[in-house]
């Protein structure tokens, strides 16, 4: 099969538009553990896109507050200074993903593109609020990445479209990432939680992952947690942590499966958010730029 390699992103565009059914390959990491098991038959052609610049940088927009991230940016790029300090929950998450070599090759856009719910990058894009760029021959649109992600590994792309990039808000507050899987290193996640506490709109954003069909949003613990933190050290009584690892597990979907129980799963949401939560004092209230 024929593989076409572009080295811009008009080109990768063009040859989309060419080949509006093309198989898109960034670092392969899930592709082609899809491919070898028999899971998928790549189309009759692969847009291989690890030569396109555009995908691989990122760049700030200190006027609008924000990092804007290529797909094609790896994990190990995200935890490379400055992007691990400007994005530490991404980097947390980047830290959990595989081994060196997946991180190496792994890319976010691929992650999202896979969007599974037990990607670790997932819960971190929707609890940070950031938006995905989409590009096509046709032009660009942008959208939030809970409208990209519309269910079980199916995301908003349309035939030509390629994800462009994603942009964050830089806020200044807390924001982390934890895990739980079978063991401590290579691992899918059996339940993971992002938490982000914007210090200067006060909001809350709590998202869990691989304990729903989707990552999922948690409102309730969102706002029982917004109405009664002390912005301005980032602490809460014990007593309101522990109403949000509750609210958080309630609001969780577990199924129980190959990996684990539903049961533990929804006591492990709990425990993530509260260990989040406590996590939080002492993190900059300032905006990084
Ligand atoms: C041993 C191993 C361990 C792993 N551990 C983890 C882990 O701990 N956590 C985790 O989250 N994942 C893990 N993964 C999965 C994988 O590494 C990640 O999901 C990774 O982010 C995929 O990125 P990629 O660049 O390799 O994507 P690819 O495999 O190249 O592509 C994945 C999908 O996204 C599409 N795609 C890629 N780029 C774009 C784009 N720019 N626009 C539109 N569609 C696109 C592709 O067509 C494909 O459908 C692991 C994989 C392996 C093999």
């Amino acid at each position: 099969m024929p593989v076409l390699v572009p080295t811009s992103l008009s080109e990768a565009t063009d040859a989309l538009a060419a080949h509006p059914d093309a198989t898109l390959l960034a670092g392969g990491t899930d592709l082609m553990v899809e491919i070898n098991d028999g899971h998928r038959r790549p189309a009759n052609t692969v847009v291989s896109l690890s030569a396109v610049g555009e995908l691989r940088s990122w760049r700030i927009d200190a006027d609008a507050g924000t990092v804007t991230i290529g797909a094609g940016v790896t994990y190990t790029d995200l935890l490379a200074e400055p992007l691990a300090s400007l994005l530490p929950a991404l980097a947390e998450a980047s830290r959990t993903v595989g081994s060196p070599q997946i991180r190496n090759a792994g890319t976010l856009g691929g992650n999202l593109g896979t969007c599974s719910p037990a990607g670790d990058g997932l819960p971190v894009l929707a609890a940070c609020d950031a938006t995905v760029t989409v590009a096509s021959a046709r032009g660009s649109r942008t959208m939030p990445v809970t409208e990209f992600m519309v269910g079980v590994k199916r995301t908003a792309i349309q035939p030509g479209e390629l994800i462009h990039e994603m942009t964050f808000p830089l806020a200044g507050g807390f924001q982390g990432y934890a895990k739980v899987g079978v063991r401590n290193a290579m691992v899918i996640a059996v339940a993971s939680a992002c938490l982000h506490l914007d210090a200067g709109a006060r909001t809350v954003g709590l998202v869990l992952g691989s304990v729903g069909p989707t990552i999922l949003r948690c409102p309730s613990a969102e706002a029982h947690l917004a109405e009664r933190l002390d912005w301005s050290t980032l602490t809460a009584p014990p007593e309101v942590t522990d109403r949000f690892g509750e609210l958080a597990a309630a609001e969780s979907r577990p199924i129980t499966d190959h990996r684990s129980t539903a049961e533990y799963r929804r006591h492990a949401v709990g425990v993530l958010a509260r260990r989040l939560l406590r996590r939080a004092p002492g993190a900059r209230r300032e905006r990084v730029v």
